[in-house]
């Protein structure tokens, strides 16, 4: 099979979407667990108060694990809080836990509250060497554009947004890049929405087809060619704390995600403007 290359820097990435229960935890895991499988350093990074990209990747993040919480609200430095996930090596999370709910509020007092993860991310990139250091740091968001998000959208160069094959797919898109568009006007010139993803695709109906086309003709040079199916494996998964790589490695969930990551990574970042 191909190899999948290292890239020449660490690709970091904010896997958004307004809409909730759209797969962005799901492809944010799933991506990250396929690229550590092809031999490549990866973080996530979790801030979601809810914790779902912690729990799918079988990571501890009760009220009292040191956390992302801690990382954004009090300087604790990111290597502190990283825990590497048991069943894929190479894969490591930054976890959220349930006090990052109050770190909306919080960030509001807080200088800098907009930079602080991305503070974070590059003193973290920096004291790696080039051998250990993260080839991708994939960002879980919550479904909000509040202070969180917006702090992932400024650490980020790139924006990956999973669309899920489903009427109203593509309602609530133009606002998600309105507020990018606002994002690289006043935070982040070097924003963009590199890569989107065909998600919960079902090859039985005319729907799924017909939106996938619609997604494909509006955003000719940003959609995976690799659609990620509708599969009750990727679903289950999450309950026994693991990635449909693990879970059942040879579902066509855990092969799409492979492929879906295989292309990610052959196609480059885009270049800084
Ligand atoms: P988000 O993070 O955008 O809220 P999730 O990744 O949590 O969305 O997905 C929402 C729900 O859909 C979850 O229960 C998840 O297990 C399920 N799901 C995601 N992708 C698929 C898929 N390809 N097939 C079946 N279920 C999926
Ligand atoms: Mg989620």
């Amino acid at each position: 099979r191909t190899a999948v290359p290292r890239p020449p820097a660490p690709r970091v990435m904010t896997i958004a979407n307004q809409k909730g229960g759209v797969g962005k935890t799901t492809t944010t895991v799933n991506v990250a667990a396929a690229l550590a499988q092809s031999g490549l350093n990866v973080l996530v990074v979790d801030i979601d108060p809810q914790g779902n990209a912690s729990t799918a990747l079988g990571i501890p993040h009760h009220a009292e694990v040191p956390s992302i919480y801690d990382v954004i609200t009090d300087d604790r430095p990111l290597g502190e809080v990283l825990q590497e996930c048991p069943d894929v090596p190479g894969l490591w999370c930054a976890p959220a836990t349930i006090d990052l709910a109050g770190a909306e509020i919080e960030l509001v007092a807080l200088v800098a509250r907009e930079s602080r993860l991305k503070r974070a991310v590059e003193e973290h990139l920096a004291t790696m060497s080039d051998d250990d250091r993260f080839d991708y740091v994939l960002i879980d968001c919550p479904p909000s554009l509040g202070l969180l998000t917006v702090n992932a959208f400024v650490a980020a160069a790139e924006v990956f947004i999973p669309i899920q094959c489903e009427y109203y797919a593509l309602e609530g898109l133009s606002q998600l890049l309105k507020n990018i568009g606002m994002i690289r006007r006043h935070l982040n010139p070097r924003l963009e929405v590199s890569t989107i993803l065909l998600t919960m695709y079902d090859g039985r109906t005319n729907l799924s087809s017909n939106v996938a086309d619609e997604v494909r003709a509006h955003f000719p040079d940003n959609v995976l060619r690799t659609q990620i199916p509708r599969s009750v494996r990727i679903s289950e998964a999450p309950s026994y704390g693991q990635t449909v790589l693990t879970y059942d490695p040879s579902s066509s969930g855990a092969l799409s995600y492979l492929e879906a990551a295989k292309e990610l990574a052959l196609r480059s970042a885009p270049a800084a403007t």
